[in-house]
């Protein structure tokens, strides 16, 4: 089959039909494949073109696995254009929270508590939708044959199982098997649990194409899915919950419980902890049943869930956590790999080999296809995550695409921790005015944290008023916890307002989910570089790494600083999407200037870079020049 029979553009960008060509010839020799291209180059639908030829010709399926929901619409929407010429079943799978209508009609239910909800409604048939299910056969079946043969969103899913009053989520199931493409997010394909919906046990991995999104992620995010925090606090929640809810046993088993743990806690006060030391230590006197018939009543007692449903009351996440927690302890016993950490405020049971659990969801398909803007250098990132460099395909996608972007790394700030004075969030502020005050359009400015974000906003807004008048600019800042409805309404009021200011933050929604084509944005602006405060999760991480033969300096790289880069050069493309693109980037941090950052930089970063300690008149000059001299070019 040839790629332009599929592909739904009159022309490929320059770049795109060799790396569809490559990922092609993968899936069909069943090789681990690795594509590095940058943000804009039109990866999706080149990878689509590959996978789905060679799908084609050998019977294949796709999983195509997003970080977000957000980049899930988007390859929905790719998937869309490819269908005008090439109609192929596909389908995208959600959590089931996202589907849920009952819990819409219902009291409050948070995503933490709601697996435990909607099994405890199923199974004492208090779900309407769910049973409806098994008698709209016929129904269902054209809605299935419906919702793939169309790639129709979730909201119209929605739509029509509120009409034929059926679950969606169940719909959404069924589609699964139906389909030849299945996009979803990355819970689906690297969480053991969740993906066994998404792979029965009967289905033959060898037959299936995994394409995962953004791969640089990938280890942060097993790593997060694999950790169970029991914060101190909640089991004191817990204690109160279980006397407001009349269990008087659970409630006095816990109270004996954290009075032992808080005595352990103290006495030890070495961040890694000795799981069977901790164990005995929590369970006193007791015999060894008395944990797990507690850890049972924890995770299943019906009695919590029957008070709520009849007091119409959210069900206590405190319980299901401290359950959660404590089962999984349990379950941990045999493997090194998963230490019990803790910190001043909290427990942890952390999977210290992410690598190994990726491996595990990912080892056995016909073909599994990385994407990532940011891989460099990919040597450490295929180690990284427990791939072999020798039997990987690394594909450098490369355009010819012509920028004039400047970067600017300003030496004279930074915030390092303890840097971090009211002068020096004064300084930063005045820079960022001065750069404001000298662009003409649109600038999007990224902090490494919300508190830096707050502690700078204040005399950013007083620098800029104080400095143009006049000039009045929408000024949008990033708050923790938006929903998907401020984001949006924010990004119109940005787009809308020309000239305006975002002041968000390096890894948010942002930062990483949103795009600034065209003239959306002329200047972005990194303040600070966002290493990860040291943390006993992270001590442990180290330890397991130095332990499978990384040097000290590659487990710096690995948990620090590459993802703190990464982040960085993210916000620093926002605005750099089409060829052609004139803008300028600024690194206020002296920590960027050191060559060994620099060589990690994409060289669109790197063409025309200057760097040095500039005061601000000095920086207001060198952005007015440079787009001064654009405009004339
Ligand atoms: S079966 Fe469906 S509608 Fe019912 S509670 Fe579960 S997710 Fe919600």
């Amino acid at each position: 089959m040839h790629l332009e029979d599929i592909f739904p553009y009159p022309d490929f960008r320059p770049g795109q039909k060799e790396l569809a060509n490559a990922v092609y010839s993968a899936c069909k020799n069943g090789n681990t494949f690795v594509a590095e291209a940058m943000s804009g180059f039109g990866k999706t639908a080149a990878v689509l073109a590959g996978s789905m030829s060679a799908a084609a010709e050998d019977g294949l399926d796709i999983i195509y696995a997003c970080r977000t929901k957000r980049q899930v619409f988007r390859v929905l929407e790719e998937l869309g254009r490819f269908s005008e010429r090439f109609p192929v079943r596909a389908t995208s799978l959600f959590s089931k929270f996202d589907y849920c209508l009952l819990r819409q009609k219902s009291f409050g239910i948070t995503p933490e508590t709601f697996k435990w909800y909607c099994s405890f409604q199923t199974s004492n048939n208090l779900c309407s939708y769910f049973l409806n299910v098994a008698f709209n056969h016929d129904k269902i079946a054209k809605l299935v044959d419906d919702q793939t043969g169309n790639s129709r969103p979730i909201s119209e899913l929605l739509r029509k199982g509120t009409e034929l009053h059926v679950c969606p989520y169940e719909v959404a199931r069924l589609s699964l098997a139906r389909s030849k493409v299945v996009v979803t997010t990355y819970h689906y394909l690297l969480d053991k649990n969740s993906r066994q919906i998404l792979i029965p046990g009967d289905k033959a991995l060898g037959k299936i194409v995994a394409v995962v999104d953004e791969a640089h992620k990938v280890r942060d995010f097993v790593s997060g899915n694999s950790t169970t925090t029991l914060p101190f606090s909640e089991i004191k929640s817990c204690i109160e919950d279980a006397r407001n809810l009349y269990l008087p046993r659970i409630c006095s088993a816990i109270s004996e419980l954290n009075d032992r743990l808080v005595q352990f806690c103290s006495k030890n006060d070495h961040w890694l902890i000795k799981k069977e030391a901790f164990l005995n230590a929590i369970t006193g006197n007791y015999p060894k049943d008395w944990l797990s018939d507690l850890v049972f009543e924890l995770s299943t007692n019906s009695g919590v869930a029957w008070y709520s449903v009849a007091t119409n009351r959210n069900l206590p996440g405190s319980i299901i956590n401290l359950g959660s927690f404590l089962s999984a302890l349990l379950s941990s016993l045999d493997s090194d790999d998963m230490a019990l950490v803790k910190s001043d405020s909290a427990l942890f049971l952390t999977d210290t080999r992410p690598s190994r659990r990726f491996l595990e969801a990912t080892t056995g398909f016909r073909s599994l296809v990385l994407l990532s803007a940011t891989i460099n250098p990919s040597s450490l990132f295929l180690r990284s995550i427990g791939l072999d460099g020798s039997s990987t395909i690394v594909h450098s996608a490369t355009t010819d695409y012509k920028f004039r972007v400047r970067t600017v790394i300003d030496c004279s700030v930074t915030t390092r921790f303890k840097m971090r004075t009211p002068e020096m969030y004064s300084k930063i502020a005045r820079k960022i005015a001065s750069v404001c005050s000298s662009t003409p359009g649109a600038i999007g400015v990224f902090f490494p944290s919300y508190s830096l974000l707050e502690a700078v906003r204040g005399p950013v807004v007083s620098e800029i008023e104080r400095a143009t008048p006049a000039k009045a600019r929408t000024i949008l800042v990033e708050r923790p916890g938006l929903t998907n409805q401020d984001s949006e309404d924010m990004m119109t009021a940005f787009k809308s307002n020309h000239g305006s200011l975002l002041l968000a933050v390096q890894g948010g929604r942002f930062s990483e989910g949103e795009d600034f084509p065209g003239d959306g944005m002329d200047v972005s602006m990194v303040v600070g570089l966002s290493l990860p405060p040291p943390s006993p999760k992270m001590y442990a991480e180290y330890r397991q790494l130095e332990a499978n033969h990384f040097d000290k300096h590659q487990a710096y790289m690995v948990l620090s600083l590459l993802p703190a880069l990464r982040k960085a050069f993210q916000c620093a493309g926002r605005h750099v999407r089409n060829p052609g693109k004139v803008g300028m980037v600024f690194f206020l941090d002296s920590r960027f200037a050191a060559q060994g950052i620099i060589e990690l930089m994409p060289s669109w970063l790197r063409d025309d870079l200057v760097k040095g300690e500039y005061d601000i008149d000095t920086i207001g000059s060198i952005t007015r020049e440079f787009f001064l001299a654009a405009r004339v070019q």
